[in-house]
């Protein structure tokens, strides 16, 4: 990590001392500690109030037992975790993932990054994330449900409309938000707007599993308009076919590119002729099945399997599937190829070495915190409609949806400027995120 202020250098490594087995967690410290360089040598009072000491320790991490019982009568017991992380600026919101790989480092990272995520949308909501090791692939509907269940019997003692509103993330969506929804509600005996991403018919808002792909996209269409460029007739390839890829894929195509390329954690298919999303959507989201299936049922396709995804040439790639999933070699064979925009779905998908690559190879960068902070900027819209009561037509939510990616950006790239970083992106959207959380920090008090 290159920390050139030595308070950020000296606190970075107590963190680390803190924290040696939080890799995850540690990339993202060390990335937000990097960008804030030039605040923390211009405000000398953020740092008497200890605001960067505070916001790298979680206000509660909460670690629980899931105990449920399998579709052959067998006892499974799994891990779940919520980190409500910063509450300066609004109640805790963030995802719930689900998906072998969880633990806490890669909920604190998660969590983290929310916190910043969250203030750049400008609405009222803090920092948390949460989740379990639960593996969702295979499993029966009941077996899903008991899991979720079980997981909310524990969560709703910490959750609540006021107190930290969770939504869905990988392995989480309508289904078991639903059945964590029902859950709550049987518990509490109130039905209350404490969950986001909710079916339509409870409390969901238009719009809000075409969110963060959609936001992507608005986002993407802001930084390549402000560098005389578009989305038309360009080749787009996007890693992931699941919620954030899918609708990604879906307002590229609506925007004038070809989308040609989508994977899963199994391997990837190109399609000269561009994907077609009806026949993605029909193996995701109805049978739940594997990408590979696209090429048996489109001719044009071919699959291959494993990694390599980033070696098809195009103008713009949007990684959507998971954390460190795009590489320094990624970013190379990327540049030789020619791609402009590298915008970014996913949660930290590119590694600090492939990061760094694309912006000193001119490529232009938009970092996840700020694009893809649609899909919780939705929520938020959503605990609002729950609030006053009322839904909002598709119309008017994606609107407000533009309207919120649109600015993202201009803060963005404003605040970059004024310190110092035109143009970097990742360095705008920290400094910018950060601010708005330190403020409200240090006028709260240092109990907090
Ligand atoms: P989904 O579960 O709907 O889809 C995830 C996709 O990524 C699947 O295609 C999955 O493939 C693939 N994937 C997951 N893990 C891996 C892995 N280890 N290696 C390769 N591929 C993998 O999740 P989402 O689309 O909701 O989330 C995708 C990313 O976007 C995550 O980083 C999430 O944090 C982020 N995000 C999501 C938001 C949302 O609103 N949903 C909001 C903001 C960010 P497979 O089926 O084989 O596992």
């Amino acid at each position: 990590m290159q920390i050139s202020n030595q308070y950020l250098a000296d606190l970075y490594e107590d963190v680390c001392r803190k924290n040696p087995n939080e890799p995850e967690f540690l990339q993202a410290v060390g990335e937000v500690f990097e960008s804030l360089v030039p605040v923390a040598d211009r405000r000398p009072d953020l740092i008497d109030a200890g605001v960067f000491d505070r916001i790298v320790e979680p206000e509660r991490t909460i670690i629980f037992r899931v105990s449920w019982v399998d579709d052959s009568g067998k006892v499974r017991v799994n891990r779940g975790f919520r980190v409500q992380f910063n509450s300066a600026i609004g109640p805790y919101k963030g995802g719930l993932r689900l998906h072998p790989s969880v633990n806490l480092s890669v909920i604190k990272f998660l969590g983290f990054e929310q916190i910043f995520k969250n203030s750049l949308t400008s609405l009222p909501m803090g920092g948390g994330k949460g989740g379990s090791d639960f593996d969702p692939k295979g499993k029966s509907d009941g077996e899903i449900m008991r899991f979720c269940q079980s997981f909310m019997t524990e969560l709703a003692k910490h959750i609540g409309a006021d107190t930290d509103v969770p939504a869905g993330d990988i392995g989480v969506g309508a289904r078991e938000i639903g059945f964590m929804f029902g859950q709550y509600k049987r518990l509490r005996n109130e039905f209350t707007g404490v969950l986001t991403g909710k079916g339509l018919s409870y409390g969901g808002s238009l719009i809000r599993p075409e969110a963060t792909g959609y936001g992507l996209c608005y986002f993407t269409k802001e930084m390549l308009e402000h560098n005389n460029s578009s989305f038309k007739d360009k080749i787009v390839v996007i890693s992931g076919s699941g919620n954030v890829a899918i609708y990604a894929a879906q307002k590229a195509a609506q925007l004038g590119a070809k989308v040609v390329a989508m994977s899963d954690s199994n391997g990837f298919v190109y399609d000269k002729d561009g994907i077609d999303l009806a026949v993605v959507k029909q193996i995701k989201e109805v049978e739940r099945g594997r990408i590979y299936e696209y090429a048996k049922r489109v001719p044009s396709a071919v699959y291959t399997e494993g990694r390599g995804i980033w070696n098809i040439k195009c103008d713009i790639a949007l990684p959507c599937a998971t954390q460190n999933e795009l590489h320094l070699e990624d970013a190379q064979a990327l540049v030789a190829n020619g791609v402009i925009a590298v915008a970014e779905g996913a949660n930290m998908p590119s590694t600090p070495d492939a990061v760094a690559y694309l912006q000193s190879h001119g490529v232009l960068f938009g970092p996840a915190k700020a694009a893809n902070a649609g899909g919780v900027a939705t929520s938020g819209l959503e605990m609002s409609q729950n609030s006053i009561r009322l839904s909002w037509t598709s119309e008017e939510v994606d609107e407000r949806l533009h309207g919120i990616m649109v600015n993202i950006y201009r803060n963005a790239a404003k605040a970059a400027e004024e310190y110092g970083m035109k143009g970097n992106l990742v360095a705008g959207a920290n400094i910018a995120g950060f601010l708005k959380v330190a403020e409200a920090m240090k006028a709260q008090g240092i109990a907090y």
